[in-house]
């Protein structure tokens, strides 16, 4: 049976792979918002944690286009925040892998500057490009 992530018959529903990477029980969240609440990084995001949350409930399949995992600064906030024991951010972090495995590149180096690129620290980037890209 073909259970490819990407153009596959068969394709595995998001939820299904989000829960499996990250061991979570999506339907358990009721939407109460701790998560977001506590956020630091709420601001720059395009969509909320508890909003990706309800997306995935809702089966929406284009929850992996959002930035917001990608902003996640994996702080764990908004997990020790969660009165139903969600771990939010292995939540954001099997967004982002279902999202490199689909071959979604989220930064190269030819697209920072030349002048940026000289002045960050080498250690960041070669972690920034772990962790954004396939
Ligand atoms: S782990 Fe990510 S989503 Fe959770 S509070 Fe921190 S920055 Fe926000
Ligand atoms: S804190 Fe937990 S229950 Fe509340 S919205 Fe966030 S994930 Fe859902």
């Amino acid at each position: 049976m073909k259970t490819s992530m990407g153009s596959g018959s068969t394709r595995i529903p998001l939820r299904q792979q989000v829960e499996e990477l990250c061991e979570q029980s999506i339907g358990t969240c009721y939407q109460c918002g701790n998560c977001s609440s506590g956020c630091p990084m709420g601001p720059w995001m395009d969509a909320l944690p508890n909003q990706l949350i309800r997306r995935l409930q809702l089966g929406l399949e284009d929850t992996t286009r959002f930035a917001s995992p990608w902003v996640c600064a994996s702080c764990f906030a908004c997990g020790v925040r969660c009165p139903k024991g969600i771990d939010v951010p292995r939540v954001m972090e099997a967004l982002r892998v279902v999202g490199l495995r689909s071959g979604e590149d989220h930064i190269g180096p030819h697209t920072i500057e030349k002048k940026r690129l000289s002045q960050l620290p080498q250690i960041a980037l070669v972690a920034h490009m772990r962790k954004a890209t396939g």
